[in-house]
């Protein structure tokens, strides 16, 4: 059978690097909404195309959310996204040299949604298409899904596992874990005064910020995973010479596990609930971020089955975690296991030298053809 998948899918690397070409014409900078829908209505039209009933999710002032199902049971999930970290303002087109096409937006991940569909395209056409199939596209992953967490995590309470198109990482490893993150603003207000004439009427909101930058800090600890790091500093006037009256930081954190997530978010607002200037008066937003990606034991079976296709299709797969944040932390949050970097081999990603290595096309596409039929006869069988 891996045979007939490698030639299917090797058949057609031309159509998936000019339907790559087609998408990466297409500037689906997250805040684009009306490119990012671009992208997502072309995606609609193939999936349907191959027999899936597609439903747009959509929401004034958001890209579409695009659902896609070809059965009633939705075992198996897939996730990718439509919109991109970078525009690609002043680029004429890709490049493609040394077996590699350089974009933005080539792997993280227009490629995948290339594989996405010629995997599901290539097992149409040998009638191996499995009927359980669940597919979800973020409009708006870069911005950590806003709009489109609360589909990802429903579809993903009714699937077994999921597998997210994201690229594989440089080396062809594939994603296991993800960190998970939150971020907060700070704003410190303090009383400005002339720093000369009478500096003492002032209350200087630069010192508070800079006693709890210092309390902040002390909150990560590398070895466990934890990041508390306050990465925009602002305070007081343009010329400097007054006693600061207001300052605002940005705060982002970073951690392994929810409860991890959980004690640092405690340990955030209980600094941040007491001032250390007296007079100063400190307000805390949080803003929404990724849950982390922790998988479950059933990811064992899952991973043997990716390795032994890899083997079969002469690709040895590796195993990677990284501290990069994604959609799949809400299916992981949800309950079911998930493997994350499935789609084609990218580099570089969110510079403007992303690549994509073309060979990854065919052959990604064929291991996710081939993983989904092993996959599926597994759940059926009651795995
Ligand atoms: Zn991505």
């Amino acid at each position: 059978m891996e045979e007939l998948l490698i030639k299917q899918s090797k058949a057609y690397q031309n159509h998936m690097i000019n339907f790559l070409k087609e998408l990466l014409s297409i500037d689906s900078y997250t805040l684009n909404t009306g490119e990012v829908n671009k992208v997502t209505h072309i995606m609609k039209s193939r999936l349907s195309s191959l027999g899936f009933t597609v439903v747009m999710n959509s929401a004034k002032g958001q890209g579409d959310c695009l659902e896609a199902y070809n059965g009633t049971k939705g075992q198996i999930l897939l996730i990718g996204h439509t919109d991109m970290a970078q525009t690609l303002t002043g680029r004429e087109s890709f490049d493609v040299s040394d077996g590699r096409i350089v974009c933005p937006g080539v792997g993280d991940m227009k490629g995948g949604l290339v594989t996405l569909y010629y995997a599901l395209k290539v097992l149409k056409d040998l009638q191996m298409l499995p009927g359980s199939l669940r597919i979800v596209l973020s409009s708006d992953e870069e911005q950590a899904s806003p709009f489109s967490r609360k589909y990802i995590t429903a579809a993903a309470m009714n699937a077994k596992l999921c597998l997210s198109l994201e690229p594989a990482r440089a080396n062809g490893a594939v994603v296991i874990a993800r960190k998970g993150g939150t971020y907060f603003t700070l704003t410190v207000k303090g009383r400005s005064a002339h720093s000369g004439v009478e500096p003492e009427k002032g209350i200087s909101a630069a010192q508070e910020l800079a006693h709890k930058i210092i309390h902040l800090h002390k909150l990560s600890d590398f070895k466990a995973g934890i990041t508390v790091n306050v990465g925009y500093l602002n305070a007081g006037t343009t010329l400097g010479n007054a006693i600061a009256g207001q300052g605002v930081a940005k705060i982002d954190v970073k951690y392994w596990t929810p409860e991890q997530g959980a004690r640092t978010v405690r340990e955030i607002r209980q600094i941040c609930s007491i001032s250390s200037i007296p007079g100063t008066t400190l307000t805390l937003e949080q803003h929404p971020g990724f849950q982390p990606m922790v998988n479950t034991p059933q990811i064992q079976w899952l991973l043997r089955t990716l390795e032994t296709n890899g083997r079969k299709l002469g690709t040895e797969i590796k195993w990677v975690k990284t501290g990069g944040e994604g959609d799949a932390g809400f299916c992981s949050s949800a309950g079911i296991p998930v493997v994350c970097g499935m789609g084609p081999v990218a580099g570089l990603l969110h510079s403007p030298e992303e690549y994509l290595e073309t060979d990854s096309l065919w052959k990604r596409t064929a291991l996710l053809a081939d993983s989904l039929i092993t996959i599926n006869k597994r759940l059926n069988n009651g795995e």
